[in-house]
């Protein structure tokens, strides 16, 4: 049983206006990814273990089988789809699983299988015989939360007497009574009101702690204190399972912090590259010889899709109606769109409803799409400082090893600060960027 949400739409931080840039919001993004996701992202690396404590054997498993669940959590991960556990799982499982409870850190890009692999987890450390909260989940945003809620409920579906609560925004509770659900899943500002000012539950007694997409956590201001200040008021003998889907310094000493004697798993993600992408520039004067770039290179091409990307969603919407106006089928996603609506445009393009996709830096990560065939830099990715933005350039045009399909890269250059931005990206990843003239695009090969 678990208390009815419905996913509500994003809130639009009023603070961007249509012609500032639009930036990439990690929260955003890792909530679409999840959404959109229809199954597991299955790779070729094999786990890394970082880090062990030499006095408790790693095991791993091939089936679900083998972890000796309760058989009706178990009818819940068939009813889920699940056959055999995913990489990550293969090793996390036994982990989080483990008599006596085992520390985990794990790392492995979204779509690898880390939230099905602790929401088990927590299914199973519950103690229905216990009426109240033994299982605390931190998830960094209101939809991540309700995301990992609905998964725990599907999981859960033949376990009825296991019980959920969110502590989300929108969720009331009164001073003085005791929750006796047995999981809580929420965001780390409700979690401390309701646990230290409320004092509806008690941290103390909690056996299972899960720090879900503490990357994002501490991308978002404020998160990683209030993690820091649940964590504190934890028993000692508390479970930490700490997740996230990139891994730098930062986060793993935020790790280290929370999470004492940990297996420590990876599972690196493929690395993108340009190897099979074949780069142009075209020089425009303007705005208006750039959308004849387009619907040149468009014309020509024409087979698969192209994904467009622009600076700004003033940008993007003129470009948008100008080509609608002109017939073609566009597809428009920018940051003003609810979460909704994203999934919906996503949806379309990926069906093939539309051939085009014109967007801006919401989504320069993350959403492969495969049979995206050309991609058109309308503006060339820039950072705050206006300078080249190598990285996001390589998240809008490389693929990774499973698309290793040939691709286009088209840059509009109309300025000589773009020529020299594109220069830059030229030097960085020492792969040729030719000159195109858009007149003639038989050029292309
Ligand atoms: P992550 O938390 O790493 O982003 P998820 O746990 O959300 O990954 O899993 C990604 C997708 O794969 C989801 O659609 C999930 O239902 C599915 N999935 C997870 N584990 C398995 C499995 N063992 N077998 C098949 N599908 C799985």
């Amino acid at each position: 049983k678990i208390s009815q949400i419905n996913i509500q739409s994003q809130e639009t931080n009023g603070k961007d206006s249509e012609d500032s840039p639009e930036q990439f919001n990690l929260a955003e993004a890792s909530l679409l990814r999840k959404v959109i996701r229809k199954g597991l992202i299955d790779s070729k690396n094999d786990i890394e273990i970082q880090r062990q404590n030499p006095n408790s054997p790693l095991y791993s498993v091939k089936t679900f089988e083998a972890l000796n669940l309760n058989p009706n959590l178990l009818k819940g991960v068939y009813d889920m789809g699940f056959n055999a556990p995913s990489k990550i799982q293969e090793t996390a499982l036994p982990t989080l699983l483990a008599n006596p409870p085992q520390n985990l850190i794990a790392q492995s890009q979204s779509g690898t299988g880390k939230t099905a692999a602790f929401v088990l987890a927590m299914l199973s450390r519950v103690d229905t015989t216990k009426k109240y909260p033994q299982v605390l989940c931190l998830s960094p945003t209101y939809e991540l939360a309700i995301q990992t809620g609905e998964v725990a409920a599907h999981m859960a579906k033949f376990c009825s007497e296991i019980e959920m609560k969110y502590a989300v925004r929108g969720e009331e509770v009164s001073r003085g009574t005791h929750l006796t659900e047995h999981i809580i899943i929420g965001t780390p500002g409700k979690v401390l009101d309701w646990a230290l000012k409320f004092r509806v539950f008690d941290l103390k007694k909690l056996t299972v702690f899960v720090l879900d997409e503490a990357d994002v956590m501490i991308a978002t201001q404020g998160h990683q204190d209030q993690c820091i200040r649940i964590h504190k008021n934890l028993s000692p003998t508390c479970q930490m399972m700490f997740f996230s889907a990139t891994y730098d310094q930062q986060i793993m000493e935020f790790a280290e912090v929370i999470v004492p004697d940990p297996i420590t798993i990876r599972l690196k993600r493929e690395e993108e590259s340009l190897d099979n992408i074949q780069q142009y520039y075209v020089r425009c004067a303007g705005p208006q010889e750039k959308y004849n770039a387009v619907t040149n290179i468009y014309g020509t091409v024409g087979v698969g899709q192209a994904i467009i990307f622009c600076h700004t969603r003033r940008t993007a919407n003129w470009l948008a109606e100008k080509m609608t106006k002109e017939g073609h089928a566009v597809a428009v996603l920018t940051g003003d769109l609810t979460v909704e609506q994203r999934i919906n445009v996503l949806d379309r393009f990926r069906s093939g409803q539309e051939k085009v996709l014109i967007t801006t830096n919401v989504l320069s990560r993350g959403i492969d799409v495969e049979q995206v065939t050309i991609v058109v830099n309308f503006d060339l990715p820039v950072d705050m400082e206006g300078k080249a933005d190598c990285d996001t350039y390589l998240h809008r045009i490389g693929r990774t090893g499973r698309f290793g399909k040939h691709g286009i890269a088209i840059n509009l250059v109309d300025s000589d600060e773009a020529m020299n931005i594109c220069q830059t990206i030229e030097k960085h990843f020492n792969r040729k960027i030719r000159y195109l003239n858009a007149e003639d695009s038989d050029e292309i090969e």
